[in-house]
């Protein structure tokens, strides 16, 4: 008999706290679409006390979504629970998650608070969310550095006060599969009314350990996992929600256990992720990285051939991965592009397609392989693109061991072109300051990343990098061959959509993000 584990997946909320990963409104909808598409049981949209942002957002995620149900966190506090409330009554299926710290080195520490007072904390809070909705999660914070016996009766307490969900976090990263999976075990035959509820793990990956951790917990009884997509997340993150789906999937007649999760969705979600938050995956990431299904050594590629399962334990197909990644060339159609697009996790307005298949046959015939990486990178600077201000014309840029890194720059400031030059550290540096100089913007670099869109030399350099001004932010993208000028196209980019940011305050969240 297999039975159903419910995926929780946090990307908007333990995600979003991965440094330089905060996502506007507008891209916390996006994604939390996607989310939606991959089938996660649960969304949880933010942590509506922590900002107005988290607010706005929580309320405009639980507006759109319809199938999953959507989650805001709240502290065991009743101005937190209201905003919580007040975020997520709008939802097709609202749930509130509250929580409270209990090992002893947090009671004494963080809340200075008694095991009693924390106690009462938490079946006040799980009472006064019970008030306004069904459904509520409670969770002990560093719960796997909690006294058991005391995790039992905080845990029957929060039952007895109405809690449908009761997660089990280890918030720092410090169990070990084994012993967490003990815990759990135990957890689940001590408490009172355990077997009326959902047991949820949540785990962080310090040490390499949450997606192990999480399996052990759902093998010892529990029914929610905790997820984040390309395990984003503090530190070094929380457990990813394609290593647990796959484990299941892959091993099922090992563990007995489904989700509802539409694995051919998962390729497209990480890739939103990484294109949202500017956080690339490592190439050896499981399920999601670039080589998780390349296959280098001879012998392996020889055996590939003859019969996949020799070295493939699942098909990339499963995960949402094209074997055939040259997909698209000149020949290709309109209808062949649209799907292609739609496969990519992009669905586009009759005007958007139009203008961007234009776009893609330009590029079409120039080049005659366009990879998946190739269009994404036409949907950013066609679609996701704002009305230009500044414009780059000319760029030449002197390195190298013996010369101070100099940048020439020759920009269309509002139609008219303007030249400036300038020093830095390096090329790039030197070409940040002179754009920065010539535009008088004063944007903090939040991120930079640069990847090679495909393999070899000759690839198109392709740079992201966010940038913050004034409490906006704003993601920039930018490619070419010179890794130089696709930097300086990133930056320039990321500039226009400041200056629409700043001239459009009276927009709408939503409008204003893209
Ligand atoms: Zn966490």
């Amino acid at each position: 008999m297999t039975e159903r584990v419910i995926v929780f997946d946090t990307t908007l909320r333990d995600g979003e706290q991965s440094p330089g990963a905060s996502m506007n409104v507008a891209e916390k909808v996006r994604l939390a679409i996607q989310l939606e598409r991959l089938g996660v049981d649960v969304i949880e949209a933010g942590f509506p006390a922590a900002s107005s942002g988290d607010y706005d957002a929580v309320r405009a995620v639980a507006a759109k979504v319809r199938n999953s149900q959507i989650a805001a966190l709240a502290r065991a506090s009743k101005e937190d629970i209201d905003k919580a409330w007040a975020s997520v009554r709008e939802a097709v299926h609202p749930r509130i998650h509250t929580f409270i710290a209990t090992s002893d080195i947090h009671l004494k520490h963080k809340l200075k608070m008694t095991r009693d007072q924390v106690l009462e904390a938490a079946v006040n809070a799980v009472k006064y969310a019970k008030s306004f909705t069904e459904n509520v999660e409670f969770s002990s914070e560093d719960g796997s550095r909690s006294d058991p016996d005391f995790l039992c009766k905080v845990f029957g307490a929060a039952i007895g006060a109405g809690a449908t969900t009761i997660n089990l976090p280890d918030t720092v990263g410090y169990a070990m599969p084994d012993e967490f999976g003990q815990l759990v075990s135990y957890v689940q035959k001590n408490t009172p009314g355990m077997d009326r509820v959902i047991l949820s793990v949540h785990c962080h990956n310090d040490l390499g350990l949450a997606t192990a951790n999480s399996l052990a917990g759902l093998r010892n009884g529990a029914r929610q996992v905790e997820v984040t997509i390309n395990g984003i997340g503090e530190r070094a993150g929380n457990t990813s929600l394609e290593e647990v789906v796959m484990s299941l999937y892959t091993r099922k007649e090992h563990l007995g256990l489904t989700t509802r999760i539409n694995t051919k969705e998962i390729h497209p979600a990480s890739r939103l992720v990484s294109m949202i938050t500017g956080i690339v995956v490592q190439p050896n990431k499981a399920v999601v990285g670039a080589n998780a299904f390349a296959h280098e050594a001879g012998i392996h590629q020889d055996g590939v051939l003859k019969n996949r399962m020799t070295y493939e334990i699942m098909e990339p197909e499963m995960v949402g991965l094209s074997t055939n990644r040259l997909v698209l060339g000149k020949h290709s159609g309109r209808h062949a592009f649209k799907r292609k697009l739609a496969d990519l996790g992009y669905d586009l307005s009759e005007g958007d397609l139009n203008h961007l298949f234009e776009k893609f046959k330009e590029l079409a015939d120039k080049r005659k392989e366009i990879l998946d990486e190739d269009i994404e990178v036409l949907v950013a600077e066609e679609i996701l693109r704002v009305p230009d201000r500044y414009q780059l014309n000319y760029l030449n840029v002197i390195s190298g061991t013996v010369a101070v890194p100099t940048a020439i720059v020759k920009l269309e400031i509002d139609g008219v072109e303007q030249q400036g030059a300038g020093f830095g550290v390096g090329p790039i540096d030197a070409t940040y300051n002179t754009i920065a100089k010539m535009t008088g913007t004063r944007s903090k670099l939040v991120r930079f990343s640069i990847n090679a869109i495909s393999g070899g030399t000759d690839a198109q350099g392709e740079v992201m990098v966010r940038l913050q001004e004034n409490g906006f932010v704003a993601l920039g993208k930018g490619a070419d061959p010179d890794i130089f000028t696709a930097s300086a196209k990133a930056y320039i980019n990321g500039l226009n959509r400041l200056e629409y940011l700043k001239k459009n305050p009276s927009l709408s969240a939503e409008e204003r993000a893209l």
